[in-house]
C-alpha cells in the first residue's frame, strides 16, 4: 500500500531523516519506536506532505505522490493523521468536528454527516458527548474524539504520532482500547508511540528509528526479545 524509497528530509543544513526505505501492507499495524529527535514525526509528517521530503520516493498504490499534479487534500483524506495534542476545532462540538470534513470535502449532506457522526462517537464510547465542546472534555476523551473524527473522512491508513503522550495516565487505557478495536478490524495503521507493551502487543511489526533511519525492523518478538542490533538493543533496555 505505501513504499517508501530513499527517502531524505533535510531542515536547512539539518539531515533529520538520511535514507529511510520502508512498505507498510494494507492491514498491517506499524509501530515506529525509538529515541526523541530521531524523524519519528518528521517521517509520519512526510507521508501526508505536512513535511516536504527532501529527496527520495513515495508510493501509494504505486503512485509517487512527490509527483506534479498530486492533490495533497485527497491524500489526506486517504491518510488520517491524529496528533499528540488533538487539534480539534474548539468552536464546535464533538459531532461538529466530525461533520465538517465530510460535509466540506466530500460533499455530504449534514443530515447524513451527522447520522454517520453520531454513529463514530458511539463507537468510540462517546454518544452522550456528541454536543460538548472540547473544553468540556478530557483529554483522554478529546483524542478519542479526535480519532472518530479521523473515521469520519473513512481513510484508507491512520497515523498516530504519539496519541498517548499528552494525556493523564489514567486516560492512555481508553484511547489505547480504540486504537487497539480499529486494528483488530483490519485498519492500517502507523502508530509512533512510547508504549511498549501495547506496541508488542498491537503490531504485526515494528520499526526502530535511531539517526534518521529505520535502523531495524521486524516482528514485535524480534525488536521486543531479540533484536539483532546493538542500538536497539541498549533502547530496549533502557525503555524497559
Ligand atoms: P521525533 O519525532 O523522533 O522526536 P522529529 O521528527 O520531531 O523527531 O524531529 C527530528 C529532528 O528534526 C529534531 O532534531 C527536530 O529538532 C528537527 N526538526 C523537526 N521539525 C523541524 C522543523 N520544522 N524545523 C527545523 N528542525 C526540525
Ligand atoms: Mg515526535
Amino acid at each position: 500500500m505505501i513504499r517508501v524509497e530513499h527517502l531524505s528530509k533535510h531542515f536547512g543544513p539539518v539531515a533529520v531523516l538520511t535514507d529511510v526505505n520502508a512498505h507498510i501492507r494494507q492491514g498491517e499495524v506499524i509501530s515506529i519506536i525509538g529515541p526523541s529527535g530521531t524523524g519519528k514525526s518528521t517521517f509520519l509528517r512526510c507521508l501526508n506532505l505536512l513535511d516536504q521530503p527532501s529527496s527520495g520516493r513515495i508510493l501509494i498504490d504505486g503512485q509517487d505522490i512527490l509527483a506534479a499534479g498530486v492533490k495533497v487534500a485527497q491524500l489526506r483524506q486517504r491518510m488520517g493523521m491524529v496528533f499528540q495534542s488533538f487539534n480539534l476545532f474548539p468552536h464546535l462540538t464533538a459531532l461538529g468536528n466530525l461533520c465538517i470534513g465530510p460535509v466540506q470535502l466530500r460533499g455530504h449532506s449534514r443530515v447524513q454527516a451527522a447520522a454517520r457522526g453520531l454513529e463514530l462517537l458511539k463507537m468510540v464510547g462517546l454518544a452522550e458527548k456528541a454536543h460538548s465542546l472540547p473544553h468540556e472534555l478530557s483529554g483522554g476523551q478529546k483524542q478519542r474524539v479526535a480519532i472518530a473524527r479521523c473515521l469520519s473522512m473513512e481513510p484508507e491508513i491512520i497515523l498516530f504520532d504519539e496519541p498517548t503522550s499528552a494525556l493523564d495516565p489514567t486516560m492512555v487505557g481508553e484511547v489505547l482500547a480504540v486504537i487497539r478495536r480499529l486494528a483488530r478490524d483490519g485498519m492500517t495503521l502507523a502508530i509512533v508511540t512510547h508504549e511498549m507493551d501495547f506496541a508488542r502487543q498491537v503490531s504485526s511489526r515494528v520499526f526502530y528509528m535511531d539517526q534518521g533511519i529505520i535502523y531495524e525492523e521486524g516482528p514485535p518478538q524480534q525488536i521486543f526479545e531479540a533484536p539483532q542490533q546493538q542500538r536497539t538493543r541498549d533502547f530496549i533496555r533502557r525503555v524497559r
